[in-house]
């Protein structure tokens, strides 16, 4: 299979996780006979030092004429967001490529390794086997998107934020959350505010109405508020979990800190014809950029998802998956993981780890 990628390494630490993404995607490409042509592109600070733009069109025609996005991430030291170089850096790179190819749909696979059950603040019982849950969020509806109001009002200053959403934008990420559950563990928790809002009951109905595309696929309903309590209390009930905009934000990142580090979390971004971008959950770790100490699995794992979701390469994704998987069992740790025991490792030692692993 031949397959162009638009390689977008942007700023900090992305470039240094991105070059060890490439040489795994290279391997993956050598044992199974693939063609994966890497077209690089500027993007945030780094683009911006080039062009003035963070996103310049260049760099959109380049992701129009490739099959996927790889992103690494964007942004500098927030000490440095008054500069022109890094003011609105992540929101004119990342809101803007949302928006230009519509990507509606982000997922975020949480995962709890077996390996490193120690890093995960909850108590061991509540871990039990694992916990492996996968988030859909609405990403370009919602409160974000309606109108934002600032007022006087009876002389008091008020505001407004409008919350919408059509039964479309609901079905498109329903059915790509129903898609994924058919490839789990068949289960799919629907999470909103029906007692109270408006654009929540429309959530739910859709939703339904949605599911019965997919009998073979289990749905429950979910107030945000209980999922909140219920990913602290017993996150291993939870399969896919789909939910509005501002709920996904807010969740996802609460469930971000269950496997232990940023570094450790992939992410997606899936538009209604199925084109995708894939990146870390994290930004760009301005703190520990430049000393080749990041961890470099986010990026792979990224790597991973695109060739599953945007290629339908099942088996090398499974094979770069099980790779890493095979890693960390095996003690290799970069020093956002490591607590004493295991090997430290730098990000290249990782990468290299996880490409012996690839080849046996
Ligand atoms: P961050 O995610 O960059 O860092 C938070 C913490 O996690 C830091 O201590 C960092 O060292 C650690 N971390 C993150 N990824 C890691 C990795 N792969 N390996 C080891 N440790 C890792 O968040 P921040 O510090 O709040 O933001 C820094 C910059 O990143 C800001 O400019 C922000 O706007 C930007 N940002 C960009 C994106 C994106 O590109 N999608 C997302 C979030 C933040």
């Amino acid at each position: 299979m031949h397959k162009k990628i638009a390689v977008l390494p942007g700023d900090g630490i992305g470039p240094e996780v991105m070059a060890e993404a490439l040489r795994v995607l290279q391997a993956v490409a050598h044992e199974f006979g693939h063609y994966f042509e890497f077209a690089q592109g500027l993007v945030g600070g780094a683009a911006y030092d080039a062009t003035g733009e963070h996103f310049p069109a260049v760099t959109v025609e380049l992701c129009r004429s490739s099959d996927a996005i790889l992103f690494g991430s964007v942004g500098g030291p927030v000490a440095e967001a008054s500069q022109d170089k890094w003011r609105n850096c992540e929101a004119n790179s990342v809101l803007a490529l949302r928006k230009t190819f519509s990507f509606n749909a982000n997922i975020r696979p949480v995962r709890v390794y077996e390996s490193l059950r120690e890093m995960c603040p909850l108590r061991s019982e509540v871990i039990g086997d694992g916990i492996d849950i996968v988030f859909v969020r609405e990403l370009i509806g919602d409160i974000y998107f309606g109108e934002h109001k600032r007022f006087v009002e009876n002389g008091l200053r008020c505001a407004t934020d409008v919350a919408e959403y059509n039964e479309e934008q609901v079905a498109s990420v329903a059915r790509q959350a129903f898609a994924l559950a058919q490839v789990r563990r068949k289960k799919v928790t629907s999470v909103d505010k029906a007692n109270v809002l408006s654009t929540s009951k429309l959530w739910r109905e859709v939703v339904t109405e949605v599911a019965a595309e997919f009998p073979e696929i289990e749905l429950e309903h979910m107030l945000v508020d209980n999922c909140a309590m219920q990913i602290i209390k017993k996150p291993t009930q939870f399969d896919v979990i789909v939910t509005a905009n501002l709920f996904g934000d807010i969740l996802s990142d609460a469930a971000a800190i269950l496997p232990g580090s940023l570094g450790l979390l992939p992410s997606a971004g899936l538009n209604a014809e199925g084109f995708g971008y894939y990146e870390p959950s994290g930004g760009s770790a301005p703190d520990i950029m430049g000393q080749g100490i990041a961890n470099p699995i986010a990026q792979i794992l990224s790597a991973a998802m695109m060739l599953k979701t945007s290629f339908g390469l099942v088996r090398e994704a499974m094979a770069i998956e099980q790779a890493v998987e095979k890693t960390l069992v095996d003690g290799f740790r970069t020093a956002d993981i490591y607590n004493d025991n295991g090997r430290k490792v730098t990000t290249r030692e990782m990468a290299d780890a996880v490409i012996a692993r690839l080849r046996a």
